[in-house]
């Protein structure tokens, strides 16, 4: 062990001890405190500023900052006061607060020293699928309603009815997201206190939405002071608070760029593979151009980099093959060669290349070329192929890729199966509530969907209130499993309109790809078996046999 690591140990060592003995240390603050205000014992004042003069020293010495603050200000109050007759209401009332916070961040700090930085593992609950979030609710309706809403969209939830509960386990597992009610039954503001001490203690940065049934400007100054994030009233609009969801946590790792990589020379391929994938992106590399569409419709790369001469086929030809098909008319392709002739680099360009790099090649300046061109591709995609309300697959995309996948379902030997949603009575919501909020609906059932369903399944807006889903490697009992899921969860969901709350049905039809099926047989047999959901009374889910 080198000596860093001795030294490490050892004050990870000292850490834990000071941490053994802090509970005893402000339990013994909090006696002093009850002597001085019920006994006006100028032993218990003595007592309390020696300890808080030895805790603002020692917090701060064993890597509890915060701690240390509070203490250096209560320190200070208490000196500005010779004897205990000094001590006014006014300044009572300050010792007061200033204990409640020192004692709550003490209740913050780690069980374990080696904790105090933020470990992988505490890290590692924000990039989970199903996120955690913690909810600090002492009203156990309110919070049992949070939690059955947001389980509906596949977040996990943990409810705690105080800020001390809450204190235990955020010490063993942070959240993704926490939501704290403003008045706890330890204070009128006593979650934007507790957001406050967390902030400023805590290493992971956790986001944090106020709720409350206070709409002051004290609550919402102490939640902004708090810097909360959000800060949504009660009754709780659920939509919003999806929405808010949403865009804390959007902001994680993008999905890496996904890069095939064309070469007859294995050595070569595997060379540009190592660099792309040692910066992060997905890289397989393919020699036999036998393989090359299959691989392109399994693997669905972000930008293709491909050798011009090879002695199968040219790359130049290759791409030509590649854009007969309309669905990767916009893969960016870049050749790799040792060409000059810029006459004859054009000519690549023209036939659908979109770059021409020179080999050799340095790492730098491929890896740029890269990804430049991916993130490009990845943005238009993104607007040609997804509807701008849902941001589902839009109509043309969803049909293109259920072709894709009957064709590759059929190539694997494996079962597809696809459903048609329609909302029940979508026109009366926008009648009563207004089109604004039969959008918010709209948005929700995509919400939904997303959550619900398998990475794997494809999702659609396929007309205006109209749903279509594609469930690859999947038999119809399954389907209908799970869309028995979806139909039950999205009839739960409460809907809001100003104060007023409302739920939606929705049908569905499934089937099941035989073999001879074509796309448009498909969606037939799901759209008849959806109109029998209807005919049927509505909120089912009915299947094509
Ligand atoms: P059913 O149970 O038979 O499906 O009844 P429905 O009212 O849902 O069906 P209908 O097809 O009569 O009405 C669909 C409504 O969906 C009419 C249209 O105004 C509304 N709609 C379509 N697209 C949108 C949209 O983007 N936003 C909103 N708010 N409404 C939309
Ligand atoms: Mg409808
Ligand atoms: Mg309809």
């Amino acid at each position: 062990m080198d000596n860093n690591n001795q030294k490490l140990n050892k004050l990870r060592q000292l850490q834990k001890k000071y941490l053994s003995q802090l509970p005893d240390q402000i339990s013994t603050l909090n006696t002093a405190w009850l002597g001085i205000i019920h006994d006006k014992s100028p032993t218990a004042l003595n007592t309390l500023r020696q300890l808080t003069h030895n805790l603002t020293g020692s917090a701060g010495t064993f890597g509890f900052p915060a701690i240390s603050d509070e203490a250096r200000e209560l320190e200070n109050c208490l000196n500005t006061h010779e004897d205990i007759q000094s001590l006014d209401e006014a300044a009572l009332k300050l010792i007061e607060q200033s204990l409640r916070r020192i004692t709550n961040l003490s209740k913050l700090t780690p069980d374990n020293p080696a904790d105090v930085k933020p470990s992988s593992a505490q890290l590692s609950a924000n990039n989970k699928d199903k996120q955690l979030i913690y909810v600090i609710e002492d009203d156990p309706l309110i919070a049992e309603e949070i939690c059955t809403q947001l389980n509906y969209f596949g977040y996990q939830v943990q409810t705690f009815p105080t800020t001390e509960d809450a204190s235990q386990t955020l010490k063993e597992r942070m959240p993704s997201i926490m939501l704290i009610d403003i008045e706890l039954p330890d204070g009128d503001l006593a979650g934007p206190e507790f957001a406050k001490l967390f902030n400023r203690y805590s290493m992971v940065h956790v986001p944090i939405i106020f709720i409350s049934a206070r709409d002051d400007w004290q609550a919402r100054l102490a939640a902004a002071q708090a810097e909360g994030s959000a800060y949504l009233t009660k009754p709780l609009d659920f939509n919003e608070l999806i929405e808010q969801l949403e865009n804390l946590t959007s902001h994680h790792e993008p999905e890496p760029f996904k890069v095939l990589v064309v070469d007859d020379v294995l050595i070569l391929a595997e060379h540009y593979a190592t660099v792309l994938s040692s910066s992060g992106m997905d890289v397989k590399t393919l020699s036999n151009l036998d393989e090359l569409l299959e691989q392109l419709s399994d693997f669905k790369p972000d930008l293709i980099l491909m050798d011009v001469h090879m002695p199968q086929c040219s790359g130049l030809d290759a791409a030509k093959v590649i854009r007969q098909k309309n669905e990767l008319l916009s893969v960016p392709i870049v050749f790799l060669s040792t060409e000059q002739d810029p006459l004859k680099r054009l000519s690549a360009m023209a036939l659908g290349g979109d770059d021409f790099l020179q080999k050799p090649i340095s790492d730098e300046r491929l890896l740029a070329a890269v990804r430049t061109r991916a993130a490009r591709f990845r943005k238009l995609r993104s607007l040609m192929l997804n509807d701008g309300l849902t941001g589902l697959l839009n109509h043309v995309t969803i049909k293109m890729q259920l072709e894709t996948e009957i064709s590759r379902s059929q190539r694997k030997g494996e079962p597809l199966s696809f459903a048609m949603i329609d909302i029940d009575h979508f026109k009366a919501v926008n009648d009563s509530y207004g089109h604004p909020i039969g959008d918010r609906v709209l948005k929700s059932v995509a919400r939904m969907l997303k959550k619900r369903l398998r990475k794997s399944d494809l999702i659609g807006r396929y007309g205006g209130e109209e749903f279509a889903i594609i469930l690859p490697q999947t038999d119809l009992k399954t389907a209908e499993n799970l869309l028995h899921d979806v139909r039950q969860t999205f009839s739960q969901i409460t809907q809001h309109c100003h104060g007023a709350q409302f739920s939606c049905t929705l049908s569905a039809g499934i089937a099941q790809l035989k073999p001879d099926d074509t796309t448009d047989n498909l969606i037939k047999m799901a759209d008849k078996a959806l109109y029998q959901a209807k005919n049927g009374g509505r909120n089912a889910v009915s299947k094509a046999l």
